[in-house]
């Protein structure tokens, strides 16, 4: 195993090491380690024409693409910082993020030049916009630098916005030391998912735009392995690209949902597949069961984490995976090996085993802080390095950690704390119901009384009398809905994640929420 923290000297070892090894593979188009070595060096030397060094922004607006992939690394080797917005997100919002950056460059998918160029007249910095297509153009055109300095360890190079669950997305500033600090293939040697082999194939199907979607291509490229570049997620690529040889990947929720229940699922061949990472939000424990059955074979693995902590700070190893009646299975494990956690009650003290606190995280992958919001920042991090999540959880003996949900979600009825996921689980087993979100909303009699929003089934009819009905069979009477609204699509944002702030808004229209 090598022992590099720096992008800049992995990819010179791996293109000595393994020059044929396929570094990146789409649709099959591929990108040998001697190219991507040489590629990103173009990259640098293109970045300089355009008069861009270290510190400056440069955007990409669009789809996983093995282009995003080299401005990522070569921005990693120079101490440029890439900031990759989510394509799928409204005109507005990409403009706000595009504003937010400053980038001095935008690199844009095709499909995305023209809003691209639309967004940039509007903004002070008058950025230039590049296309994909003539961007492989002037990259091939270029040679490859060699007098270059490269980053600091602790220099930003990635700048990941949050996933705008709760409010405005916040960009984070992730550095090469951030990036390897608990992924270095070199100090890795106890964790079995942390080894791969060099015909191993990673599987990046989530949006590059979140540290789910672009951590796995950075972790790949660290260990020297094929990385399998979806440009967005579809259920069935999924299926196909494990049956031709991809044997790593993560996935949120919704998307594994839509995996395992696709008609094609039934007949697809899951053993290539070793180890499947899942998080990013709540996992229903009937889906996850499910999922268990249909890949026996493979190590399924809950990961929690945050963008500001680079992905991944408490995992529930395989091992943990056993169906029959677990209760490890509803926990997001515990700390990685060098991360602590702990949970925090209200007087910011760890709080006792088995109450509720809030995780706070102290880990070397921990972001320097966010973009231009330094009393977000402070506020997040507190002078002794502990990173505040806003995630209630309950801890167990054993150092489990068992998240109830955000903070800001949580529903205060009648004196009661409710944690919506909770019982967003118990209802998600009802035969009739795809997908469903609870939320608090304004009631005189209890200050604010739960409602469950629910999606049907396909061919299926749901009394919502027939919900708060099962509800009530599993879950205490004071966190049972007393109203189910019965809506047509789930809101969610690019990273699959529930907007409830979004379902409760037409309820508190002039009204203030209180939240803890
Ligand atoms: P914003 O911070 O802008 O509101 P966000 O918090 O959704 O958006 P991310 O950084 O993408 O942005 O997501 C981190 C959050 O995702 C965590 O704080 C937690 O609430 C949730 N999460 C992550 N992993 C898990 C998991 N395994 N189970 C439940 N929730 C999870
Ligand atoms: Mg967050």
């Amino acid at each position: 195993h090598h022992d590099y923290t720096h992008f800049d000297d992995v990819l010179r070892f791996w293109a000595k090491k393994r020059p044929d090894q396929t570094a990146l593979d789409q649709d099959g188009r591929t990108t040998s380690y001697r190219d991507l070595d040489q590629n990103t060096r173009r990259i640098i030397a293109l970045f300089a024409d355009h008069g861009i060094g270290k510190g400056d922004r440069v955007a990409w607006l669009g789809k996983n693409s093995d282009l995003y992939c080299q401005l990522y690394m070569a921005s990693a080797r120079l101490g440029v910082v890439v900031a990759p917005v989510g394509w799928r997100l409204a005109p507005p919002e990409i403009g706000y993020i595009l504003k937010d950056t400053g980038a001095k460059l935008v690199f844009a998918g095709e499909e995305f030049v023209d809003i691209a160029k639309r967004v940039a007249l509007t903004l002070d910095t008058k950025p230039t916009v590049i296309g994909e297509m003539e961007a492989r153009a002037a990259i091939a055109a270029q040679t490859p630098a060699e007098d270059y300095a490269k980053a600091d360890p602790t220099d930003p190079v990635l700048q990941l916005y949050t996933s705008g669950t709760t409010g405005n997305p916040k960009g984070v500033m992730l550095s090469n030391a951030n990036l390897f600090a608990l992924r270095n293939p070199g100090n890795a040697a106890n964790l079995p998912w942390n080894h791969y082999q060099p015909d191993d194939c990673m599987l990046a199907a989530m949006p590059c735009a979140h540290i789910g979607g672009t951590g796995l291509i950075n972790i790949a490229i660290a260990n020297g392995i094929r990385c399998r570049v979806e440009a967005e997620f579809n259920p069935l690529g999924v299926l196909e690209a494990i049956e031709q040889g991809a044997t790593h990947m993560f996935i949120v929720p919704a998307a594994l949902q839509m995996v395992v229940q696709h008609p094609r699922a039934a007949e697809t061949d899951f053993s290539n597949m070793r180890y499947l990472l899942y998080g990013a939000a709540p996992m229903p424990l009937e889906l996850l069961k499910e999922v268990v059955r249909t890949m026996p074979d493979t190590g399924v693995m809950q990961v929690y984490g945050m963008t500001e902590t680079t992905g991944t700070v408490t995992h529930l190893p395989p091992d943990d995976h056993s169906i029959d009646g677990n209760e490890r299975m509803r926990s997001a494990g515990k700390a990685v090996p060098g991360v602590e956690i702990e949970v925090r009650g209200s007087d910011g003290k760890a709080a006792p085993l088995g109450e509720i606190g809030e995780i706070c995280v102290r880990s070397p992958t921990n972001m320097s802080g966010y973009w231009n919001l330094p009393e977000a920042t402070t506020s997040t991090i507190d002078p002794d390095g502990w990173l505040h999540t806003g995630d209630a959880a309950i801890m167990d003996a054993d150092g489990y950690v068992y998240i109830q949900d955000r903070i800001k979600d949580m529903i205060i009825t009648g004196g009661e704390n409710v944690y919506p996921a909770e019982v967003e689980s118990a209802i998600y087993g009802h035969p009739a119901i795809a997908e469903v979100a609870v939320i608090g909303i304004p009631s005189e009699k209890w200050g604010e009384e739960v409602k469950a929003c629910v999606v049907c089934k396909p061919g299926h009819e749901l009394d919502p009398n027939d919900v708060i009905a099962y509800a009530r069979e599993r879950v205490a009477p004071f966190k049972t809905p007393k109203s189910v609204d019965v809506i047509a699509e789930m809101p969610r944002n690019p990273s699959g994640k529930i907007l409830r702030r979004q379902l409760r808004a037409p309820y508190w229209e002039g009204q203030e929420r209180q939240v803890s």
